[in-house]
């Protein structure tokens, strides 16, 4: 690849990437002394004409803003349901802010405070290999009788690409009833771009064998695999997977068992296949959420899925032990992009009249990227 294909930050934006670019114009300093008093002016300024939406792994600071918190699937049901702010202020990254603009109406604009708050996952799965991939699976046969499962951390692309060929999105919480719907209509799934959310799903919540299910590499010819290997699976798992729960080892489970007598390990499906074998319990962040607060005082929890959340967590739960799964830092930088500066800025500048980092999707993929979501919703 020559240097001019190479994306700069701040030079321009890679339509086929979930990588954007740095905002523009003055960012507060994150030093200013004034800066939590500038975002409540803001905020106030903005009245009901903004919403703003924060997803769990954002950053205290940002949180202290949001009207509605959640996982990506309570933030695009928030999206769905309403219809009267003029500005949806999306504090979490960039794919979610399409599945906002795809799922609100045309007179609402989304804001995504800083446009590089992308995601890896996402990247791990581009329109043109996905497209190549259901080619391949056609030539093998299999084409007509595979619906695609694609989660939401994926690009606005491959959702439209999920709509037109029948298939449906899910989130961490329903892609157990997400896989199960898509064998009612066909008879494999494609499961995109998370392999471990698909594995998780398929083995431990549909019954499943782990031969059932075979990985398709989009660097490789034929994903990888032979047409027999195709045509015997039941479940084609993308290549993807997320930088940050990929982390968490088997060595951090059995780690802390030792250390912290009785701790009780939960982690997000994101996370591999062997590491949630060993944990007590999984689920989606929201189930997390859940089922630290409804354990009794005195519980011990170590927690696979991101740091600001367990730091939340922790921090809200003072009469329970809660212990990070890893002993490494492990933040998503992507989600950690957006912090009060970019929110100040995003806000001020709506205050001013200058509507900035608007996201939106083109109207064709939107339509099927649509109707994949609604089946996702219907669920
Ligand atoms: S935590 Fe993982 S899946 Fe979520 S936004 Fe970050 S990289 Fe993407």
């Amino acid at each position: 690849m020559t240097l001019k294909n190479l994306l700069l930050l701040g030079q321009g934006s890679d339509l086929q990437s979930e990588r954007g670019v740095s905002c523009t114009g003055e960012l507060p300093e994150p030093s200013d002394p004034t800066l939590i008093e500038r975002a409540r002016i803001a905020r106030a300024a903005l009245g009901d004409r903004a919403l703003i939406l924060g997803h769990h792994y954002q950053r205290d600071e940002v949180i202290e803003f949001a009207d509605i918190t959640g996982d990506s699937f309570k933030l695009a049901q928030s999206a769905a349901a309403q219809s009267s702010a003029e500005f949806i202020i999306f504090c979490g990254v960039h794919f979610m802010a399409e599945s906002a603009d795809i799922l609100t109406s045309k007179k609402q604009q989304v804001i995504l405070p800083d446009l590089a708050a992308g995601c890896s996952m996402a990247d791990m799965a581009t329109a043109n290999q996905v497209q190549h991939c259901w080619e391949q699976l056609a030539q093998a046969g299999v084409a007509d009788v595979t619906i695609p499962v694609t989660y939401m951390n994926s690009s606005a692309a491959i959702k439209s690409f999920t709509g037109e060929h029948g298939g449906t999105i899910c989130t961490s919480s329903n892609a157990q009833s997400a896989m199960a719907w898509a064998l009612t209509q066909g008879e494999k799934i494609l499961f995109l771009p998370d392999q471990h959310l698909g594995r998780n799903t398929a083995v431990l919540a549909l019954g499943y064998s782990l031969d059932d299910c075979v990985l398709w590499n989009p660097w490789k010819p034929m994903g990888g695999l032979t047409v027999e290997e195709i045509r015997a699976a039941k479940i084609i798992l993308w290549r993807g997977h997320c930088s940050v729960h990929g982390r968490f080892s088997i060595d951090s489970v059995n780690d802390i068992r030792q250390r912290v007598p009785g701790v009780k390990v939960l982690v997000h499906p994101e996370c591999q296949h062997e590491v949630v074998c060993a944990a007590d319990e999984v689920g989606s962040t929201e189930m997390i959420i859940r089922t630290v607060a409804n354990s009794p005082a005195g519980s011990k929890w170590a927690i696979g899925t991101e740091l600001n959340l367990v730091s939340r967590l922790a921090r809200t739960h003072p009469d329970k032990e809660i212990y990070f799964l890893d002993k490494d830092v492990c933040y998503c930088s992507t989600m950690n992009r957006i912090d009060l500066p970019h929110l100040v800025w995003a806000m001020e500048s709506l205050v001013k009249g200058h509507i900035v980092n608007v996201i939106e999707v083109d109207s064709t993929v939107a339509s099927y990227s649509k109707l994949a979501l609604e089946r996702m919703l219907a669920l």
